[in-house]
């Protein structure tokens, strides 16, 4: 089993998605400082399920996510994917490649995957207990890693020892194997209280059985009476029902009869409806018809009224055009006395015209003869 491939995309330094294929034999990289080396073995550690952000070199969980630069934005999120050749079946999983992948978004949304599919972290552990590698193995050598081996300390390189030996799995078991043992002894000490707490109650239990015992012979007593009295109750309930059926035949008989009476009441019901509405009819009729005189009684009033004010005024005009009349008559005389004066009058001038004319004439023929006589 071995490393074949490295896959990055946003994580630190590479913003675009970065490939690196590891052939057989030693891959070497080499680059200028600060040019992103020890962030490829960032990130095996990192999909590996490396959790202190101090061994990353970062002090927040989104500083593995490319913050940006001068000419590019920042991104949204971080995956490395490891891809290992396991032809020889190291890992335990029934496949020839597997790829082993870690995300983590902006959000703070993660997620482990094994050949793409979602995992916890636990199963990538697992995956890879007693192979060497892991975040913690001795396959990655970092920085101070070699002073840890070197180490005078027992306990640090012990850890080393015991993942290349391959008993760390067996050393688990051993630790979770114990855990086990001390919560079994726990429930043991426990099952032994409750015993001796029930061997204190045993005496009041047994009064409780004989109780319960006493109580179930009665219990049988009492239901072989309820049943006796049930068959007892149902002979009573047969010979009442008995009489309820010859009492239904009667009272259905009875129920007929009131029916045929009921239907005849209903008839005359129906009769005398119809002649109550015929006679509220007429009532209606003869009252609209007193409605109607009263109405014409009225307006013959108020006629009478209008023709006695007519009369009233027609004798007040009649006054008034005698008057006239008598003022007209005395009027009328008093022209035919002024007609007589101007008849006089016109007579006496024509007797006077007559005479002027004669005088006139006269004059003239005086006039002509003197005229005669001058010539
Ligand atoms: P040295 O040889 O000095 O050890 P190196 O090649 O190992 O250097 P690294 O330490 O891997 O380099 O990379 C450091 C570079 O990664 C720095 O330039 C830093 O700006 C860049 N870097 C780290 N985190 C991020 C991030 N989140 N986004 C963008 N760039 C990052």
């Amino acid at each position: 089993m071995y490393l074949k491939r490295i896959e990055m995309q946003g994580f630190k330094s590479f913003a675009d998605k970065t490939i690196i294929e590891l052939k057989e034999g030693i891959t070497t990289v080499i680059g200028p400082n600060g040019s992103g080396k020890s962030n490829i073995a960032d990130a095996i550690r990192w999909v590996l399920g490396e959790q202190s952000i101090k061994s990353l070199r970062g002090s927040k969980s989104l500083d593995i996510i490319f913050a940006g630069t001068q000419n590019r934005k920042s991104l949204g999120f971080a995956e490395s994917s490891l891809v290992f050749d396991n032809t020889d079946g190291t890992l335990p999983i029934e496949y020839t490649e597997v790829t082993v992948t870690r995300k983590l978004y902006r959000s703070g949304e993660t997620g482990y995957y094994i050949n793409k599919v979602p995992c916890r972290l636990k199963d990538v552990l697992e995956l890879f207990m007693d192979t060497g590698i892991g975040k913690d193995g001795y396959s990655i050598i970092g920085q101070g890693k070699i002073d840890e081996i070197l180490s005078n300390k027992s306990e640090d390189r012990r850890h080393i020892f015991e993942e290349a030996a391959g008993i760390v799995k067996y050393r688990n078991r051993k630790e979770e194997a114990e855990k086990k043992l001390e919560h079994t002894k726990l429930n043991l000490l426990r099952i032994n209280d409750i015993i001796s707490e029930i061997e204190g109650n045993l005496e009041p239990l047994y009064n409780q059985s004989e109780q319960a015992k006493k109580y179930l012979n009665l219990h049988e007593e009492l239901k072989n009476i309820e049943v006796g009295l049930f068959l007892h109750n149902i002979d009573q309930n047969k010979q009442e029902l008995q009489k309820v059926t010859e009492n239904e035949a009667v009272t259905k008989a009875q129920c007929d009869d009131e029916e045929t009476k009921l239907e005849r009441t209903k008839n005359a019901k129906e009769e005398l409806k119809n002649n109550l509405d015929e006679i509220t009819s007429k009532i209606e009729s003869m009252s609209n018809l007193g409605f109607e005189s009263q109405k014409e009684i009225e307006m013959l009033n108020s006629d009478i009224n209008v023709s006695q004010t007519k009369i009233s005024n027609n004798q007040e005009n009649e006054k008034r055009f005698l008057l006239e009349i008598e003022e007209k008559k005395k009027r009328l005389q008093e022209l035919e006395d002024e007609e007589k004066q101007k008849e006089e009058k016109r007579e006496n001038l024509r007797q006077n015209k007559e005479k002027f004319t004669k005088e006139l004439e006269r004059k003239a023929t005086r006039t002509r003869q003197n005229n005669r006589k001058i010539i």
